[in-house]
């Protein structure tokens, strides 16, 4: 039996996606074998999370009231690329091929969900008083995805002087952008085609 502190961490850890108690269990021997400065790295560093904010703009996480592309006035202001999760910008940014402002939706709508909780209202808004005129439908091109991406648009489409976008073919079906390589990426974003 593992001291109390040890079980407690173990059950911290295997709380998070993707590790299991195995796993877990390596991680905390691991810890237990660092030096203390690394440690206390490590909670400090743990704690300071919950300093991070969401921006009130585009939902991307953010140190502040708006988060560093919001903030950047260098950016494209009258395009939008729309994403499901913040993980997607740092994938999309990486590949340097694109310089306008993005949208978190915070997911896609699901079979039977109504998508209630995904910032589309914002996302409309902001297309109408941004003077926006490109939207990139970048959700990941899965079902839902699509899914999601035609039903934007379709709301999107009622609105005048909107270019709106997709992601070109490059990516493979059901791929996650957050896996996509730099390359694929580049070339999606390069080669989008106008939903008409
Ligand atoms: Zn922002």
């Amino acid at each position: 039996m593992y001291p109390k502190a040890f079980q407690r961490l173990i059950k911290n850890l295997s709380s998070l996606p993707s590790v299991g108690p195995k796993m877990a269990e390596r991680l905390v021997l691991f810890l237990f074998k660092q030096d203390i400065e690394k440690i206390r790295d490590f909670a400090e560093n743990l704690l300071e999370i919950k300093n991070m904010k969401v921006c009130k703009r585009c939902f991307n996480i953010a140190e502040s009231e708006l988060c560093e592309y919001c903030k950047d006035e260098r950016r494209d202001q009258h395009s939008i690329c729309v994403v499901e999760e913040p993980l997607d910008i740092i994938s999309l940014e990486r590949t340097k091929a694109y310089t306008g402002l993005y949208h978190v939706l915070g997911g896609v709508i699901q079979v039977g969900d109504s998508g209630a909780e995904l910032k589309i209202p914002e996302l409309i808004s902001r297309i109408e008083n941004e003077k926006i005129t490109e939207v990139i439908l970048a959700t990941n091109p899965t079902t839902e995805g699509d899914a999601t991406a035609l039903y934007l648009k379709r709301k999107i489409q009622t609105l005048e002087g909107v270019k709106i976008t997709r992601l070109g073919r490059g990516l493979s079906t059901g791929a996650d952008l957050e896996y996509a390589d730099e390359l694929t990426l580049s070339e999606a974003l390069t080669n989008r085609k106008e939903l008409l």
